[in-house]
């Protein structure tokens, strides 16, 4: 990418993926206009777990110091059995986490994240932030490629030498690509609620788990997962139970007696606290299938636009920021663009599919029943919290690869789990 107009990229939507490929984009030279459909960039969404694949990428991207104040370090993953409470096992983080995959574990606000991208991309006058833009229609050209933006009913047209969509689950990008298939309904439901620690719901959950702790509560027809957020003040839970399709929206109207129909036969302090937290949203899971094409002529897709995937592994965000970066080192500094989207792709498949695999094992062993269930709680028992975290080495020691010793044939292509530096 050496001449000026292909050394300017455009980004659909200002989420995780848009700001991080922004932040990328713009520290290797390129130029970027970031175009955004909400009036404003808002608090909107819950809880994230930020693994050390993820943290890594935001620390040598400069997102880090922005975003510390507002994290907690969890000390654990602690998985409990939702009718007993009694814990199956726990997977040491901490300090531990950051010795092991050089880079802390955080749990963190969705909205802290994003405030901390932006007051980094804020910092780079390569980027130009506009919101109220939707970008409705694309235009592929020979030497580069058009999108059409509607800001306040007024539509104009913006080129570039490379369009990131970075537009989510209902991407407009990808439907004007006509890359991959839509995204479709999981039959899931998350449900989502935040207790401060000093209300009584917040009590409750202290007096059943640890409150500097990931902890997951397993059963048959549900889980719910929980962990600190804002810096420590607060507890976000989300319960997963299945449920009907509600909306084509991140959040919706849902009847509560799902989740309470989902939690008979667990513990009476269990459903008492999600009594007391009251304030729950559901959220229907949608996915897009990871392998449908993730680029076009001058476009690649990028996060939930090309991959949404069911949060059962917590690695929506982090794919999004592996994306986001290993484009921008790709692609940055070549002008075989198509050659190198296309190894960018295979590449960026062969990990996110196996975390959309490990996604789903996560689902089915934490849902286990009966036998299922004795023997996944005696498999974790035998196992040490040293081979629990070993077993996620793969996941969480991911490095992106030396852009520069990239082989430009996809055939070529390294799997990137290889080049993971965590001893195994
Ligand atoms: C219940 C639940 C729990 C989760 N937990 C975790 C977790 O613990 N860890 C983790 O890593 N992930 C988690 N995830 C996944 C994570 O939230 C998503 O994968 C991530 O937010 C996707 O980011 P994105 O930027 O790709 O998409 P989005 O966050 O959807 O951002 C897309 C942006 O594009 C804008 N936009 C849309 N269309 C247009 C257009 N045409 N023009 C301009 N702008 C547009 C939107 O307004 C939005 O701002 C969870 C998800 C859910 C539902």
């Amino acid at each position: 990418m050496t001449d000026e107009r292909s050394r300017s990229v455009i980004i659909a939507g200002a989420g995780v993926a848009g700001l991080t490929a922004a932040i990328a984009f713009a520290r290797h030279g390129l130029s970027v206009r970031l175009y955004e459909q909400a009036p404003q960039l808002e608090a909107f969404g819950a809880g994230l777990q930020l693994s050390p694949n993820a943290t890594h990428i935001l620390r040598e991207l400069g997102v880090l110091p922005e975003l510390l104040p507002y994290t907690v370090r969890p000390r654990a993953v602690e998985l409990r059995d939702a009718g007993t409470l009694k814990m199956l096992t726990a997977i040491p983080l901490g300090e531990m986490a950051e010795k092991r995959w050089k880079a802390p574990y955080l749990v963190v606000h969705r909205a802290d994240l994003q405030r901390a991208l932006l007051a980094t991309a804020n910092q780079n006058t390569r980027i130009e932030l506009k919101t109220g833009a939707r970008i409705v229609n694309v235009h592929q050209h020979a030497n580069g490629i058009e999108a059409s933006v509607n800001c306040a009913g007024h539509v104009s047209n913006v080129s570039a030498g490379l369009l990131v969509g970075a537009d989510g689950v209902w991407s407009a990008v990808r439907n004007a690509v006509r890359t991959t298939a839509p995204s479709r309904f999981t039959g899931e439901l998350a449900w989502r609620t935040t207790i401060a620690l000093d209300e009584p719901a917040g009590r409750a959950f202290a007096g059943i788990a640890n409150t500097d702790a990931v902890t997951a509560f397993l059963h048959s027809r549900f889980h719910l997962i929980a962990y600190p957020i804002s810096a420590g003040t607060k507890i976000n839970l989300v319960a997963f139970t299945k449920g009907e399709r509600i909306a084509d929206s991140w959040s919706g109207n849902a009847d509560i007696k799902i989740l309470a129909q989902a939690m008979r036969n667990t513990s009476p302090q269990l459903r008492k606290l999600v009594d007391l937290a009251g304030g729950w949203t559901a959220w229907p899971l949608h996915s897009v299938d990871s392998n449908g094409a993730w680029r076009a002529k001058g476009a690649a897709l990028i996060g939930d636009a090309a991959h949404a995937m069911t949060p059962f592994a917590a690695q929506g965000a982090a794919m999004a920021i592996e994306d986001a970066a290993m484009l921008a080192d790709f692609i940055a500094n070549d002008d075989e663009l198509a050659t190198r989207l296309s190894v960018w792709e295979q590449r960026r498949k062969e990990r996110v599919n196996k975390v959309v695999r490990r996604g789903a094992l996560n689902h089915l062993a934490w849902h286990a029943a009966g036998p299922v269930a004795l023997a996944r709680n005696l498999f974790l028992k035998l196992r040490s919290p040293e081979q629990l975290a070993a077993d996620l080495d793969w996941l969480y020691g991911w490095r992106l690869p030396e852009s520069g010793s990239v082989n430009d044939t996809p055939s070529a292509a390294v799997p990137t789990d290889q080049k993971s530096p965590v001893k195994k």
